[in-house]
């Protein structure tokens, strides 16, 4: 497999340039050149990692075996993706099993292992990562013990949640944390320059974790493949609605359409930041900044995955219409959600997954109910417990893995927000 960038300026490269480059040297993203049509038949039967396999042989090779991919596989994707029905045409897909309780992490992880696998160097790698929460947690956890690789990672000091800090501070072995005294832009500048210093990148190898690495939405993949074709015998069309913010999960969903995954239709589903829903009713895509809303994580006013949605319907408005629908929903109905589906299923969900909920209702509205859905919640409800229980009245139970790294002490050097902070930091 070879991937070309979405800019079409800078020549094709393996799955391991894609891997290590992140972005392609003309700021494009990078696409595999064929999406591969799978054979559903051969897939059914075969649990979630077996037919991960099977997807990801085909984006990997040569630079990965089958039989490395496999372990790859099993060590990356050590957790599940259950569903949980919620009435007879409506499941939750549980997203929120692994490490940092969100759903990043089936990314994080295959891209760290895989760099741990594809890092055939003396030479220690050093990922680079600025996060305003999130993100980091689900990196830092990714390659959290992986052979020759150490992570620094960069979040502004007193502007992420407790919980958001306990998870990215206290893992110790090869993840360092600096606690910058400025904001996540610093942070990011920060991060910027020091990939562009040339005497730092002549004394040690450095790399990204960017959220737009191919590594991180081949994975995705598997969970919406996975789950099509274990629902395709209720004979239903299956809808998928995807609390979207930069887009790459619905990017991996479509690449599962795509290579065969039997999905009728998949409901791109944002907050207030709403400029995709706009692009699909006038065609006009129009980024402008983000606002806030109480699910965070999909507060992006530019989704970067849009180029890659762009590339694969070559532009046309039409064929988006073909596969994807689109509707946004605001705060007030994102609380009367959680509330909704906590009175008649008992069933706690988070913002993002109620944001995915009022998407399918209003699919619904329009198209009709002959489907079968399938609402994603991406992360677990503690990680927004004061939300989630403002809307639900009860409280929301912290998991074990997440109790135990609250009692953690936090580990993390205080340094100043310019880049030669951080270049001095790295120096020693
Ligand atoms: C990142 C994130 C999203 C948005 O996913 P995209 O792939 O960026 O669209 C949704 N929910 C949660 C909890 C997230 O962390």
């Amino acid at each position: 497999m070879k991937y070309y960038s979405t800019n079409k300026q800078s020549p094709k490269v393996s799955f391991k340039e894609a891997l290590f480059q992140g972005l392609a040297p003309d700021g494009g993203l990078y696409m595999p050149e064929i999406l591969p049509n799978l054979d559903i038949k051969e897939l059914e039967g075969l649990n979630m990692n077996a037919i991960a396999v099977n997807i990801a042989k085909h984006f990997v090779e040569p630079d990965i075996s089958e039989e490395n991919l496999k372990g790859l596989i099993n060590n990356a994707i050590n957790f599940p993706a259950p569903l949980t029905e919620i009435n007879e045409s409506t499941s939750i897909m549980e997203l929120y099993h692994g490490p940092s309780l969100a759903f990043k992490d089936f990314g994080a992880r295959f891209m760290a292992h895989a760099m741990g696998i594809l890092n055939n160097n003396d030479k220690k790698l050093t990922i680079l990562v600025a996060t305003s929460g999130d993100t980091g947690g689900a990196v830092a956890h990714g390659f959290y013990k992986v052979p020759g690789i150490e992570v620094v990672i960069l979040y502004p000091s007193g502007q992420v949640s407790d919980i958001q800090e306990k998870q990215l501070t206290t893992l110790g072995h090869n993840v360092k944390t600096l606690e910058v005294k400025g904001t996540f832009d610093d942070c990011q500048a920060m991060v910027k320059s020091a990939f562009m210093d040339e005497e730092l990148k002549s004394s040690m190898r450095l790399a990204s974790a960017n959220s737009i690495n191919i590594g991180r939405l081949i994975p995705q993949s598997f969970y919406f493949f996975n789950t099509a074709i274990k629902l395709h015998k209720k004979g239903k069309s299956i809808v998928f609605s995807i609390p979207s913010g930069n887009f790459g999960n619905l990017t991996a969903c479509l690449f599962a359409k795509k290579m065969g995954a039997p999905i009728h239709k998949i409901i791109a589903s944002v907050n207030n930041n709403s400029v995709f829903p706009e692009f699909m009713e006038s065609g006009e895509f129009k980024p402008r900044p983000s606002v806030h809303t109480i699910s965070n994580a999909m507060d992006i006013g530019n989704p970067s995955n849009f180029w890659r949605l762009n590339d694969i319907f070559k532009g046309d408005i039409n064929n988006f219409k073909k596969d994807i629908w689109s509707c946004s929903s605001t705060d007030e109905e994102t609380k009367i959600a959680m509330k909704e589906v906590y009175k008649s299923s008992k069933q706690v969900i988070d913002p993002h997954g109620a944001v995915a909920y009022l998407g399918l209702q209003k699919y619904r509205k329009e198209f009709g109910e002959d489907n079968y859905g399938v609402i994603l919640q991406t992360a677990h409800a503690a990680k927004f417990k004061k939300v989630v229980e403002s809307a639900i009245g009860t409280d929301v139970e912290i998991p074990k893995r997440l109790a135990e790294c609250l009692n953690k002490e936090k580990d993390a050097e205080i340094i100043g927000n310019t880049p030669e902070d951080l270049k001095e930091y790295l120096m020693k």
